[in-house]
């Protein structure tokens, strides 16, 4: 579970890296390479957050915690700094080494 959110975590960064390079390179910086370079980690983290999402789930729902679809949320799953689901797992295992599941609110340490 730490590794996915470190996934995850990594992806977003490698995500806003390509989003500044793309735009440096639209009012015409030299992004070189480096664009292309940090969406490819970019791809690789968010593979690796894909493959993990989908062989963890939680004991007591069956269910993945990072894995959010279209439907409602348990009422009872957390909310931090204005975000909810899928990402307040993903922080709250990186910061508290525990999360709630989003869809049945059982609570785990990492
Ligand atoms: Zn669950």
């Amino acid at each position: 579970m730490k590794l996915n959110a470190w996934f995850v975590v990594s992806a977003w960064a490698s995500l806003l890296a390509s989003i500044y390079l793309l735009v440096a390179g639209f009012i015409g910086a030299e992004v070189d390479e480096s664009l292309v370079t940090a969406f490819v980690i970019f791809l690789c983290f968010a593979s690796g957050h894909f493959i993990l999402g989908i062989y963890l789930k939680c004991p007591n729902c069956g269910k993945r915690p990072t894995v959010q679809g279209i439907r409602a949320i348990h009422p009872s799953s957390e909310k931090s700094a204005g975000l909810d689901g899928w990402a307040v797992v993903v922080i709250n295992v990186i910061r508290k080494n525990q999360f709630r599941c989003i869809h049945c609110g059982s609570d785990y340490n990492v």
